[in-house]
């Protein structure tokens, strides 16, 4: 008898278990639908499309977007989702931007050099940077144009000699709607409105005023989101990724103005996913920044929303991977990861762990990389 119920004991607790198995499957097949999306992005590129240091006049395996490019193709094809942004400064801060400035024609038939290696890794947006403003602003709108991408900016506005308003005109676009079409865990298509929103720090009208002033203006970051935000959602977004062109903390000069760093940014609602850039750092990573309360440097996020920043010149490639589930009737983000990836790296002190560059952006950048050196070399 007591054997026997032994026996029974340990069949009633293996069909228990069973069972226990058999639900949890059970819950991953007829859960709610579920997206894996890989957001990611580069930034502060400052027209380094090669790994080639124009200043000393010298080849790098430190920095270059050939490089990230290596990186974002990996990482897409790790993913079954993703999409790539940018977040600014790329037209002036190097030879190449300088000879593209100075002596590269710029016409229907021939882009900015920096869009044509950008236009091959096929960009799904980008936003605006102060560099961007630095040879004017007609130059800008010549070289945006090469972009086979959209550029979002919600911040600048047309200056009408009035105060800030309600009514301002947007200088740019300020937002756009992505309708992805992606794949969710049980391989069913399904349809995600991705809004991008972008921003740029508001010092741009100080550090830029001889362009600025008299034509444009620029309102505060956390202000514009607030704004924006809501609209965004009635308009069908389902989940919002911003792209902020400004760093952790505020420029030096905008203390006074509350609002205009990313740790502002990140108290918003409805925003899902930062990518952020101006500073040069990296985010997240272990350093001083740990003590900052609101920031889990384990996910990546700054009081609860996703962010990353992707150091400078193509360094790093930024990653936030999101869970994104379907539940009482709208996609949500479940939970978030966000990672960097640099083009290249020191083991033991002295030897590099180094990404290959992509062929075909070298090949594509080869003749404007070559006339830029010659203008360089004739440059006063
Ligand atoms: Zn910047």
């Amino acid at each position: 008898m007591k054997k026997g119920m032994k026996k029974y004991t340990i069949t009633l607790l293996s069909f228990i278990a069973l069972l226990l198995v058999w639900n949890q499957t059970e819950a991953e097949v007829s859960g709610p639908p579920t997206i894996h999306l890989r957001v990611m992005e580069t930034t502060d590129l400052h027209g380094n499309m090669i790994g080639y240091d124009y200043e000393d006049r010298r080849k790098t395996v430190e920095f270059g977007l050939s490089r990230t490019a290596s990186l974002i193709k990996q990482a897409r094809n790790e993913s079954p989702n993703s999409l790539l942004f940018d977040n600014g400064d790329i037209l002036e801060g190097n030879g190449l931007d300088e000879y593209a400035y100075r002596s590269h024609p710029l016409d229907m038939a021939n882009v900015h050099p920096v869009f044509k290696a950008m236009n091959t890794l096929l960009y799904d947006a980008a936003t605006a940077g102060n560099h961007e403003f630095n040879y004017g602003i007609d130059f800008m709108e010549e070289s945006l144009r090469g972009a086979n991408f959209p550029y979002v900016n919600a911040n600048i506005y047309v200056e009408d000699g009035n105060q800030l308003e309600e009514d301002d005109l947007n200088y740019f676009n300020p937002y756009t709607i992505i309708e992805k079409e992606v794949t969710d865990t049980a391989g069913e298509k399904q349809k995600l409105n991705v809004g991008v929103i972008g921003f740029i720090t508001p010092i741009v009208a100080e550090w830029n005023k001889e362009y600025f002033r008299g034509n444009l203006k620029v309102k505060n970051i956390k202000e514009t989101a607030e704004h924006f935000i809501p609209i965004m959602k009635s308009k069908g977004a389902d989940i919002i990724v911003a792209l902020a062109h400004t760093g952790l903390q505020s420029d030096k000069g905008l203390e006074e103005k509350k609002g205009n760093s990313v740790q502002a940014l990140s108290k918003v609602q409805g925003i899902d996913a930062i990518l952020f850039g101006h500073s040069h750092s990296v985010f997240p990573v272990k350093d001083e920044l740990q003590k900052v309360p609101g920031i889990d440097l384990k996910t990546g996020t700054i009081n609860g929303t996703a962010a990353v920043q992707a150091g400078y010149w193509g360094n790093h490639l930024g990653l936030i991977d999101l869970k994104i589930v379907f539940q009482g009737g709208e996609w949500k983000v479940k939970s978030s990861l966000s990672t960097i990836r640099p083009v290249y790296r020191t083991i033991k002190s002295k030897k590099k762990e180094v990404i290959p560059a992509d062929p075909l952006i070298e090949q594509i950048m080869k003749k404007d990389h070559q006339d830029a050196l010659d203008f360089l070399k004739h440059k006063k």
